[in-house]
């Protein structure tokens, strides 16, 4: 049985034996001899709780690719030979990107609602597309004291429906903004939300960031582009 040391980022155990199952190799970093040093993933059980961890390691000589070894067969003690750079989280899972040119607040918001829905918490994803929609179109409302009145200005899906009907949100994604559901029914109250539902709402409001910023944004670069080709 191969084995390795290091802390356990499952239950907290410091300096625990880690049986290790398998290694994969990734990539190599370049070192500042411009040297090359290959890199892992370690697939690793504690000897503590029993519970998997994926490590990413450094191999510490130029020796052989430590992926070919059979390391259920073998005796080695892997932190010998390579050293534990990093842990393999659900932040390193591939999450979608926002439309370009939002606002930072707009932009940060919708990544933090990305990696919800990336490990599967779909009612936190949802709050956080709502309220990237919330941010985008309170900007849209004309002044305080004109139409539409206070309740629909504090509902999101009643100030959206009344968006579309004034023909200030583009038509073509009236339908699709079925998913954003009148307040008092949806993720953020009611803890229900599918993943369907999740994926329904991040589809739309990719769609309307990318109309009300992207898309402006793209215009007027190309607007800046033909003066500078006039000029
Ligand atoms: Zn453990």
């Amino acid at each position: 049985m191969a084995i390795m040391v290091n802390d356990c980022p499952r239950c907290g155990s410091q300096k625990i034996t880690f049986q290790v199952k398998g290694v994969n190799y990734y990539g190599y970093k370049l070192l500042v001899n411009s040297k090359r040093a290959n890199v892992y993933e370690v697939y690793s059980v504690c000897k503590e709780c029993n519970k998997t961890t994926i490590f990413i390691a450094q191999q510490l000589n130029s020796g052989a690719d430590l992926s070919n070894i059979h390391w259920d067969e073998s005796h080695w003690n892997l932190s010998q030979c390579a050293e534990v750079t990093g842990v393999i989280t659900p932040a390193d899972l591939k999450v979608s990107q926002p439309p370009e040119h939002l606002p930072q607040d707009i932009h940060d918001i919708y990544v933090e609602g990305a990696k919800c829905l990336s490990i599967g918490c779909y009612n936190a994803a949802a709050t956080m597309f709502r309220l990237c929609l919330d941010y985008a179109t309170k900007n849209l409302l004309p002044p305080e004291g004109q139409e539409p009145n206070n309740k629909i200005r504090r509902s999101l899906g009643l100030r959206m429906g009344w968006l579309f009907e004034s023909e200030i949100l583009p038509n073509s994604l009236r339908e699709l903004a079925e998913c954003v559901k009148d307040d008092g029914n949806d993720g953020a109250h009611e803890g229900i939300l599918d993943k369907n539902s999740a994926i329904d709402l991040e589809e739309f409001t990719f769609l309307l960031l990318e109309r009300l910023y992207t898309e402006k944004e793209r215009l007027a670069e190309a607007k800046r582009r033909r003066e500078k080709r006039k000029a």
